[in-house]
């Protein structure tokens, strides 16, 4: 699948639609999802223009995907969920048809503030 434009992610990084936003540097953009499943439900999305973590896995740079990795936790710690400052989070990425991803820009969702139950409904 190659990369939409269009699609609300996209828009967000262009400052075209608002976010709530909670973290920002050179390699993401993190913000809170519009519609929490959990107590915390934060976005953690690469500047970049990847689909999903296969095309972000495959083509990005060395650099990008450590500053994904980076981010989520910086993210987790300013969020007080990381095991550093909290009590853990279930990161998540939906990939594709079979994964029910909506948003075609690879982004981490981060639950917290709460159990969180099974893995897999
Ligand atoms: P997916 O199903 O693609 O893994 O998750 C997409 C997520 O994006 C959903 O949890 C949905 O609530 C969230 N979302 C969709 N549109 C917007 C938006 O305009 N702003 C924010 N903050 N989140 C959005």
């Amino acid at each position: 699948m190659s990369y939409d434009d269009s699609n609300i992610f996209a828009k967000i990084l262009r400052k075209e639609i608002p976010c709530n936003k909670i973290y920002e540097d050179d390699f993401v953009l993190s913000f809170h999802d519009i519609n929490p499943q959990k107590k915390i439900h934060a976005l953690v999305i690469p500047k970049g223009k990847y689909v999903d973590l296969d095309d972000f896995s495959s083509n990005a740079t060395s650099e990008e995907i450590v500053g994904l990795i980076k981010g989520i936790n910086i993210v987790a710690k300013k969020l007080c969920i990381s095991t550093e400052v909290g009590k853990g989070y279930r990161a998540l990425t939906n990939i594709s048809d079979d994964g029910g991803q909506e948003v075609p820009h690879l982004h981490f969702h981060l639950f917290g503030g709460e159990k969180i139950g099974k893995m897999v409904e």
